[in-house]
């Protein structure tokens, strides 16, 4: 069944909320792992600590993995946005069916049916 206006509405703003609220945490984790790299450079300066280093390094490559995540999940909110523009949003890109409402409502960026994804 295909989706009514209202759903389409319903989902977009979900993906307009859920990109907001991303964004910010990009934002977040790049001011987060500039500050950490220039902390690290004026607090020890031609001194090494290794100790110190490894926790910063440490520290640093999760929020680079963090951060990773959120800009492809933002990617995805994007695509979702372009196919909602294009009208081509909900249909599942391994057979060509519409994705059932209730899959959208819990990953409004999801591209296929729940069991492409689980196989
Ligand atoms: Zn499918």
């Amino acid at each position: 069944m295909a989706l009514t206006d209202d759903q389409l509405s319903e989902l977009r703003a979900q993906l307009d909320s859920e990109r907001t609220r991303i964004q910010g945490n990009v934002t977040d984790l790049s001011e987060e792992l500039s500050t950490s790299l220039s902390n690290t450079t004026e607090e020890h300066g031609l001194e090494t600590h290794i100790g110190d280093q490894g926790t910063d390094t440490f520290l640093r490559s999760r929020d680079a993995a963090l951060e990773e995540h959120e800009v492809r999940l933002l990617a995805e909110i994007d695509a979702a946005l372009e196919r909602l523009d294009a009208g081509t949003y909900g249909i599942c890109e391994v057979d060509g069916t519409p994705i059932d409402f209730e899959r959208l409502q819990a990953l409004p960026w999801a591209r296929t049916h729940a069991e492409h994804a689980e196989a």
